[in-house]
């Protein structure tokens, strides 16, 4: 099944864990906040396709459950990229 993820900016505290597990994934901004590093180098704060990201599902999954804050989200879609049910934070 295809995954996507995100960063809740809002909730996001900078802690950078998730860049020490996924670095592939994830960057810090010029905020501080943690963004989706994508395939072709651009970076976003909206949900990114696990299929635009080079890094192994299980890092992802690992780096979103090392938020202290619980800022990653990842959620399962369907073929068309449509929300089928949130898998982070469960
Ligand atoms: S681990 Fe969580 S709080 Fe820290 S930078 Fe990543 S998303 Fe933000």
């Amino acid at each position: 099944m295809p995954y996507k993820v995100k960063v809740d900016r809002n909730t996001c505290i900078g802690a950078a864990s998730c860049v020490a597990v996924a670095p592939n994934t994830f960057d810090l901004d010029n905020e501080g906040k943690a963004v989706v590093k994508k395939k072709d180098g651009s970076t976003l704060s909206d949900f990114v396709a696990y299929s635009d990201i080079a890094d192994e599902e299980v890092n992802i999954m690992n780096a979103a459950k090392s938020c202290p804050v619980n800022a990653i989200i990842i959620i399962e879609v369907d073929e068309q990229g449509n929300e089928i049910r949130q898998v982070w934070p469960a």
